[in-house]
């Protein structure tokens, strides 16, 4: 079975699944064998049930009357399947990369977008060497549009995503310290995310970039084409303002209020409006999208709890997201505390940066630190500190937290969304 034989089976199928807890009829199932389960043992199931067809990477169990397909590895046929069905496509595909707000970035050009167009985007973060695929391949005749997140944490990640999604425009969000360890160090996270620059100048593509940030400005001096924004000879100007904790976006004289907090995220709303304003997106229009764009997913969130403000960021964490988010806080009004769990894949620079974070927090005026996780723990300190979630979670059962304003924030494997719960006032 090659990909050109199976394209045409492809293109009757509702979707493409990798979960076989989500088949449904018509669908194409790709069964990865795990450790503990044989997803191939399925297969026959699926079928019965009516999958389109299913393709395991298990000799024996092929049935090609029954659209049981064998491949020597579903990973391999997946990717292979998702160039080929992009090789056909004629939309605009724009690929985003970067340390940190890749998804809000990605939503926000979404919602610009979509005010003229029907844009297929990568649905939560599914931006890996499984989701990258799996994304394009929910791309339907009807979409005229896609843009698709890449994630990475080591190096070469991003010159593969690209080869697959084949971007006709690109975006770094930033260069930051995350994913440390498996980068090999700052550099080493310039040299791996630059891999999105280095396909669309082989392949004479548009760069969007950010000319406030010197190393995007840098990586992208003499090379056209490009659209520009953050400087005053950039294509694109635009102005920030606040309006209570939330940032906006002014240009030429028409104000968007997005419900966003964190000076940061005026990059990413820049970004997602020069991209609408190129693709001749009415300034209303992107006005209208950032203002009704509600973020639901822990990442720059806003939320009142029983009188209280808190600030929902727990979605991740490294150094750079963390400190942007530390100096957003420091610009509530109000008593404060911090509740900042450890920043995981640091590798060797780990306990440096803990300490640089604690060290931020404690001369920042904060009225109450509180630290969760075994990092943080480790270093000397006279804040509150926790082992855990569960153990954080005991502590608010039978104590408050006095401050109006309660910022939470740390990596995805800390899970401090857990606690919110149980923040009584
Ligand atoms: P992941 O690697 O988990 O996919 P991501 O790059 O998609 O992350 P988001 O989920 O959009 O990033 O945002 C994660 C956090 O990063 C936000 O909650 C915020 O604290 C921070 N952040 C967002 N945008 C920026 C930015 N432009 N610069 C620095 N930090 C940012
Ligand atoms: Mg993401």
């Amino acid at each position: 079975m090659n990909t050109e034989q199976f394209y045409p089976l492809f293109l009757q199928a509702e979707k493409v699944t990798i979960d076989s807890r989500k088949i449904g009829k018509d669908d194409i199932f790709f069964a990865f064998s795990g450790d503990n389960f044989n997803a191939a043992t399925l297969a026959g199931q699926s079928i019965d049930n009516g999958a389109l067809a299913v393709i395991v990477e298990q000799k024996e169990f092929e049935d090609e009357a029954r659209n049981i397909f064998y491949v020597p590895s579903t990973l391999d046929f997946l990717q292979e399947l998702a160039i080929y069905h992009r090789k056909q496509l004629q939309i605009p595909v724009i690929g985003l990369t970067g340390s940190n707000g890749k998804t809000t970035t990605k939503e926000i050009i979404h919602a610009v977008l979509s005010e003229r167009f029907n844009v297929q985007y990568t649905y939560g973060n599914l931006n890996n060497h499984i989701g990258v695929p799996l994304t394009l391949l929910s791309i339907k005749p009807e979409h005229e549009m896609a843009v698709i997140e890449m994630g990475a944490n080591h190096q070469k990640e991003i010159g593969l995503l690209c080869s697959i999604a084949q971007p006709d425009f690109g975006y770094i969000t930033n260069f930051g310290k995350a994913h440390l360890e498996g980068f090999g160090g700052f550099e080493g996270v310039i040299k791996g995310k630059s891999e999105l620059y280095d396909y669309l100048k082989n392949n004479g593509k548009t760069i969007l970039v950010n000319e406030n940030d010197p190393v995007q400005v840098e990586k992208t001096q003499h090379y056209t084409p490009t659209i520009t924004f953050g400087s005053r000879g950039s294509d694109y100007q635009f102005e920030m303002f606040s309006e209570g904790h939330f940032v906006g976006l002014m240009y030429k004289g028409t104000k968007a209020v997005s419900r966003l907090t964190g000076e940061y995220n005026f990059t990413n709303l820049c970004a997602a409006a020069s991209l609408g304003l190129h693709f001749g997106i009415d300034v209303d229009k992107i006005k209208q999208a950032i203002e009704n764009y509600t973020p639901t997913n822990m990442r720059s969130q806003i939320v009142k709890k029983e009188g209280k403000t808190l600030v929902l960021d727990t979605y991740n964490a490294n150094p750079s997201s963390m400190t942007a988010s530390l100096h957003n806080f420091i610009t509530f009004n109000g008593s404060k505390t911090v509740i900042i769990g450890d920043m995981l894949e640091l590798g060797e620079e780990s306990e440096k940066e803990h300490r640089a974070i604690l060290n931020l927090a404690e001369k920042s005026g904060f009225d109450q630190i509180i630290t969760v996780g075994e990092n943080f723990s480790r270093i000397d300190s006279s804040s509150l500190s926790f082992g855990n979630t569960a153990e954080l979670i005991e502590y608010l059962k039978t104590n408050r937290i006095p401050s109006e304003n309660i910022l939470l924030k740390g990596s995805r494997g800390i899970a401090l969304e857990k606690s919110i719960d149980f923040i009584q006032s």
